[in-house]
């Protein structure tokens, strides 16, 4: 594996400063996080080079394991009619924003759950997938057409598209500044672009814990807690998936350059499955769901920063 350096892909400087060391672990070698001194991005550097990044999805435990820090408590696959329910609704919010049923395109679309849900509502769907136990998954399993590979690859006309959707893929790309022009291309003008991404990382809440330290109340937060905010020691901290860590600032700002309008922009926290779906819980989970329910509202009120962030963005004309 090489490691590749890199500068800030939002505003082009080349100033980084040391944000968090050894946030990742990758065949031997750790990898830090470093934080734009210019425009406060936060990013793998060095990274791995593009080969090894795009190898990492070919890894099975991707989607059992990789994809949730191990915390989720079924493989992603298991989790089919959870997640076309979820998605229903989550598409049925959708048409109310930007209308619909029309024509979308989901990067990063994995086992295919958010466009089938949209093609039950009506909409024309297609994705594009990295992953090939993903991408197979959603041919086979069912019946969707998608391309398996990068996005600027893929054989769509231009302006074919009335929304597309990247939920929680921008984090993992080299250049997302790219990507943004391959999707605006592909988009009527005029058309909706959803973008999801984690905020936890680049924000207040993880610097905030990290900086506790020891006085951070480790036994009432417990293992699974502990390792989704990415404060387990004793955890490696994952392969270096999200080599690229937003906030609401830096998103907008390449959103802009890349042309789009904004639309809305939403913050919320994911609620663990191990709090939210677990049959029985201590009183210490009990005390962790209500906060996560508590810090979700206020989130959603836009009264605290999120720990994602969802963008809806136009292509003007
Ligand atoms: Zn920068």
């Amino acid at each position: 594996m090489q490691t590749v350096h890199t500068w800030c892909v939002v505003c082009g400087s080349d100033d980084p400063r040391p944000y968090q060391r050894s946030m990742y672990a990758l065949r031997g070698r750790s990898f830090d996080l470093v934080r734009c001194a210019a425009c406060g991005f936060v990013y793998v550097d060095p990274r791995p080079d593009g080969e090894t990044l795009e190898g990492m999805y070919d890894d099975e435990d991707y989607y059992t394991e990789g994809y949730n820090l191990g915390v989720e408590t079924e493989s992603y696959f298991e989790r089919r009619e959870e997640l076309l329910a979820q998605y229903d609704g989550e598409v049925e919010a959708l048409e109310r924003e930007v209308g619909g049923p029309a024509s979308l395109l989901e990067l990063g679309s994995a086992g295919g759950f958010f466009i089938e849900a949209a093609r039950r509502r009506g909409w024309s769907v297609r994705g594009v997938e990295l992953s090939p136990v993903a991408a197979s998954f959603s041919i086979e399993e069912l019946g969707l057409e998608v391309f398996e590979g990068q996005l600027e690859l893929a054989p769509f006309p231009p302006e074919s598209f009335d929304v597309c959707v990247a939920d929680n893929v921008l984090e993992h790309t080299t250049d997302p500044l790219a990507v943004l022009g391959d999707l605006t291309r592909l988009l009527r003008p005029g058309g909706h672009l959803v973008v999801v991404v984690p905020t936890y990382v680049n924000s207040a809440f993880f610097r905030a814990a990290r900086d506790l330290g020891r006085w951070l109340p480790r036994r009432l937060l417990g293992p699974k807690t502990l390792r989704l905010l990415k404060l387990d020691p004793s955890h490696d901290g994952g392969a270096p998936y999200h080599i690229l860590e937003f906030d609401r600032g830096t998103l907008l700002r390449l959103l802009g350059r890349a042309g789009f309008e904004l639309v809305s922009a939403r913050g919320s926290v994911p609620r663990p499955a191990h709090l939210f779906k677990a049959a029985t819980l201590s009183p210490a989970g009990h005390l962790q769901r209500l906060a996560f329910v508590v810090l979700d509202g206020l989130m959603r009120l836009g009264l605290l920063p999120g720990a994602r962030l969802r963008v809806v963005a136009r292509k003007p004309g």
